[in-house]
């Protein structure tokens, strides 16, 4: 299913052009256009799926499940140091592109031009704390 305004869906379709890595009938692999470190390449499902929250499981199964051969496809080329994957969901969290994806970024030393730098934040919450967030968390998670 593809949506018509969506940018994603039309690189699917091959309506915009992309440098495309990897294709098959549940994926769609290509480099952002904007390449934070070389080879930062953007992995996407077919079925078009705004973000985390409305993706089936099924979809993100059948998505992750072909990110460690692209991950190693990059390392093998590039022997990058490491590699961040990164989904952003919603304005909020600098979600742009509303076609669910995950980057793919090759880290290659800590001046690369990747940068989400947090500091620690080990002494904001307590055990008890951390205790109280999880099972409120956790009772919600549906079966
Ligand atoms: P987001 O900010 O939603 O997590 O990521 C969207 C990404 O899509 C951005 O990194 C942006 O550079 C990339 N992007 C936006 N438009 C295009 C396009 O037309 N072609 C390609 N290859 N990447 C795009
Ligand atoms: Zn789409």
């Amino acid at each position: 299913m593809s949506h018509d305004d969506c940018i994603f869906c039309k690189i699917i379709d091959g309506e915009i052009p992309s440098a495309k890595v990897y294709e098959d009938e549940k994926v769609y692999a290509f480099l952002d256009i904007s390449q934070v470190t070389k080879g930062h390449t953007l992995v996407i499902p077919k079925t078009h799926t705004k973000n985390i929250y409305e993706t089936p499981p099924e979809v993100a199964q059948e998505l992750f499940a072909r990110i460690p051969k692209i991950a190693n496809a990059i390392k093998d080329v590039y022997q990058p140091q490491g590699m961040n994957l990164l989904n952003n969901n919603e304005k909020a969290a600098d979600q742009s592109v509303f076609h669910l994806h995950l980057h793919l970024i090759p880290r290659y030393g800590k001046d690369d031009g990747y940068a989400i730098n947090w500091t620690t934040h080990v002494d904001d919450y307590s055990q008890e704390d951390l205790q109280q967030i999880a099972k409120e968390i956790g009772e919600r998670v549906q079966a």
